[in-house]
């Protein structure tokens, strides 16, 4: 999800409800030996392998994380966004090459929601 003025992704909200959001759990904000590694904030995850954790509320992927805000005036944000973790920053409504991202779409098309503009 990316958050930018009149980005489709207020009205949408779905890849933050309808996916697990894992990584590696070297991305959650931790002390070690005196510096501060990784940002996401700890209390936000649920660690499901030794390894890895995801964003509590996306275990099952049935629910929305626990960072989606919404409120009718400006949709759905993300709350930690400069401290979200890569698949967030991986995941956007269009690809590298400008082409729309299959599974952005798939999502928005359950909801009744347009596919995204490509220019
Ligand atoms: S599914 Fe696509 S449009 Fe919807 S919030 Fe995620 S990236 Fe944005
Ligand atoms: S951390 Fe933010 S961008 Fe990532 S799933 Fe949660 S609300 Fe969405």
């Amino acid at each position: 999800m990316s958050n930018h003025l009149d980005n489709p992704c207020f009205e949408c909200g779905q890849c933050c409800q309808k996916l697990r959001v894992s990584f590696y759990h070297g991305e959650v904000l931790h002390d070690q030996s005196g510096e501060l590694i990784g940002a996401v904030p700890p209390d936000l995850v649920t660690q499901i392998t030794p390894h890895m954790v995801c964003m509590k509320g996306t275990e099952t992927g049935k629910q929305g994380c626990i960072a989606l805000h919404h409120d009718d005036q400006q949709g759905y944000r993300c709350t930690i966004y400069e401290q979200r973790p890569s698949p967030c920053r991986e995941f956007n409504t269009l690809n590298d090459d400008g082409s729309i991202n299959p599974l952005c779409d798939k999502l928005r098309k359950a909801v009744g929601l347009t596919s995204v503009r490509t220019n």
